[in-house]
């Protein structure tokens, strides 16, 4: 939680970043909303924060809450910043948030420093072709989306969706090869990806409260389906089970979990089993992604037409959206767990230039191949 230090040394943070003439006014606010994840970072550095680890609350508030009502409040002496004036009140999917995706942020923020740091590297709104691979849920596909917001802020004209039920890209060699096809004259490539899972107002993982729907009902349902149908048999699907069928996104997704999923055996479902599941299913989106990404970056030519391919991989958490009484909706967030860039000379890991002042994610569940 944002306490008095805390929030003086926000301020003085940035404040030390502007020039000596900025005003302390809340023009600093509208700095801070153009800052990059390196400048964040910096800022960071320059203030000597030792708190690698904070909660989510904090980091947005560092990211997005105007310090015009921070200043506000500390100008005034009968006010005093408390937790509970200085951030939004603390609920509990944010503690569910918190407590099961460590380092999740806002989509906005995440779209900031994203967008901002992929202008660094060229990217422009005219040689960047963009793919997603989220899964077809339409709560992924809102007004506020990931998405939507990166679109935004790339300046980009479309979206090439890769993405089928939980996320993973069905499209398959055939629509890779067709979405890499379409990249600008030596243009560059951003892909985000992953699965997603709600959080309903009362922090129950795996629900969500849907637009004229009277309860919660589930999301990502392809994955907790997969996890269901897997926790009622002992015996793996085969993978021949998968294919003809009329579901087979939805077999394939239960063949690939079934052997990943013993720790869950015997357990009933909770929190925790389905955040264990979205990390799993995280796993497949990856590896399914990479091996489809390899099928064409390997080739000699690739690099001939496309100069940089940049990933986003993480879990998007959706919060409830529509006229339910007592949820407040909002934006969803987004756990962001990886960020490469893929060259003509190899892969560099760019995610500690944009994400390095929310270090230590935890990723216990985790164990895909291609990390
Ligand atoms: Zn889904």
């Amino acid at each position: 939680m944002l306490g008095l230090n805390k929030a003086c040394t926000l301020l003085v943070g940035v404040n030390s970043f502007l020039p000596q003439s900025a005003a302390f006014s809340i023009a600093i606010a509208t700095k801070n909303h153009g800052m990059t994840g390196k400048m964040l970072t910096m800022a960071a550095a320059v203030r000597g924060d030792d708190d690698a680890v904070v909660d989510a609350a904090t980091r947005e508030i560092r990211i997005m809450a105007p310090l015009a009502a921070v200043v506000s409040s500390l100008s005034s002496p009968a006010s005093v910043v408390s937790p509970a004036n200085a951030l939004p009140a603390a609920n509990a999917f944010e503690s569910s948030l918190q407590q099961n995706f460590p380092g999740a942020l806002s989509n906005s923020a995440v779209a900031l420093r994203v967008a901002a740091a992929l202008r660094d590297r060229g990217f422009t709104s005219t040689n960047t072709l963009f793919g997603s691979s989220l899964c077809s849920d339409e709560i992924n596909d809102t007004a506020e989306s990931l998405v939507g917001d990166l679109q935004n802020k790339l300046g980009v004209e479309g979206v090439f969706n890769l993405g089928g039920l939980g996320g993973l890209p069905f499209v398959g060699i055939s629509g890779m090869g067709a979405f890499t096809s379409h990249a600008p004259v030596n243009g560059k490539i951003f892909i985000v990806f992953g699965p997603h899972v709600g959080i309903s107002a009362d922090g129950t993982v795996g629900k969500i409260e849907r637009v004229g729907k009277k309860s919660p009902s589930g999301a990502c349902g392809a994955g907790i389906g997969a996890y269901k149908a897997i926790m009622a048999t002992n015996t793996p699907k085969e993978a021949k089970e998968a294919i003809g069928t009329n579901d087979f996104q939805e077999e394939y997704i239960i063949q690939q979990l079934s052997t990943r999923l013993d720790e869950l055996k015997g357990k009933d479902p909770n929190n925790e089993s389905i955040t264990y599941v979205t990390n799993k299913m995280y796993d497949l989106v990856w590896e399914m992604l990479r091996s489809e990404i390899n099928a064409f970056t390997t080739k000699p030519d690739f690099w001939g037409s496309v100069s940089e391919v940049t990933l986003l991989g993480g879990i998007v958490v959706n919060r409830g959206h529509g006229d339910t009484p007592g949820v407040p909706g909002g934006e969803d967030f987004y756990q962001p767990l990886m960020l490469k860039s893929l060259t003509k000379d190899g892969e560099s890991d760019i995610y500690g230039e944009v994400f390095s002042d929310f270090p230590a994610l935890a990723r216990p569940y985790r164990a895909a191949k291609y990390v």
